[in-house]
């Protein structure tokens, strides 16, 4: 098989145009994920299971983005992945092959402090400016720099402050695909910083290593928290029990083996 015949657009395909062929894992995972099925895959590390995944999650945004559904930017997809390393290797990947098609992402991950992590989520979002000035005074508007949306009011500073509160802008939740380590998740989607109810792609990595690292609770946790219409992937390297169990609980009854 060839990347022509697949059929995605040139802006998908872009991240692949140095290789000359869908590697294994890909040509078997991509018809079965863009028609929107679960997938269990048993893949090691090297085998392109990064875009095996990655390309048909760049292709489930840009079909909500252009159909009837809600425009705005927010996470509709998440990658959970046991260290942090991997974290950034699968961020790294996904924002450059995200680049043609304007997709967005974020890397969470534990091992640094908090607080400047949850600094930077919330800084840089807001861009305010003073419009105009006129009769009724200034008008002030703002504009989120996360996802381009804009509110204004006269005056009021501080309408437009709670307007962006209340719409729970963030650099994460201005964002398309969130990749993340489950401790850190959770306690960001517990403060608050991190919505993923609108998450409607969902991807378990190396989903034995992080059960074996005692974050089963936090998966679940996590997992509770996106939309129950969720597709949903999980790659891992064995197939012991407990993954077994988790796919049994939070997977389609049948889910594609690749
Ligand atoms: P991964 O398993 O996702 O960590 O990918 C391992 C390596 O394979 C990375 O360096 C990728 O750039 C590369 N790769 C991904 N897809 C392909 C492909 N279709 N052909 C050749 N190499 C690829």
């Amino acid at each position: 098989s060839s990347f022509s015949e697949t059929g995605l657009p040139a802006q998908v395909l872009d991240c692949c145009k140095s290789f000359s062929k869908p590697s294994p894992i890909q040509s078997h995972s991509w018809p079965f994920l863009l028609d929107g099925r679960d997938l269990i895959g048993i893949a090691a590390t090297g085998s392109g299971k990064t875009l095996a995944f990655g390309v048909p999650a760049l292709m489930h945004i840009l079909r909500i983005k252009n159909g009837k559904e809600s425009k705005r930017t927010v996470p509709r997809c998440l990658v959970l992945s046991p260290t942090r390393e991997l974290a950034q290797q699968i961020s790294d990947v996904l924002s450059d092959a995200g680049t043609p098609s304007g997709t967005k992402s974020v890397c969470l991950y534990g091992g640094t402090s908090k607080g400047p992590q949850i600094a930077s989520l919330k800084s840089g979002v807001v861009v305010v400016r003073l419009v105009l000035k006129g009769k009724l005074g200034k008008m002030v508007e703002f504009e989120c720099g996360g996802c381009g949306s804009w509110a204004s009011s006269w005056n009021s500073l501080h309408v437009v402050i709670r307007l962006l509160e209340n719409n729970r802008h963030s650099a994460v939740n201005c964002q398309d695909i969130v990749i993340g380590t489950p401790g850190r998740m959770k306690d960001l989607i517990e403060m608050g910083i991190c919505q993923l109810k609108e998450v409607t792609f969902v991807v378990l990595d190396e989903a034995d290593r992080m059960l074996d690292m005692g974050f089963e609770p936090e998966v679940r946790s996590i997992l509770s928290q996106t939309s129950s219409t969720r597709q949903m992937v999980m790659f891992s390297a064995t197939w012991p029990f407990a993954v077994h169990q988790l796919a049994k609980e939070f997977m389609d009854p049948n889910p594609v083996k690749v």
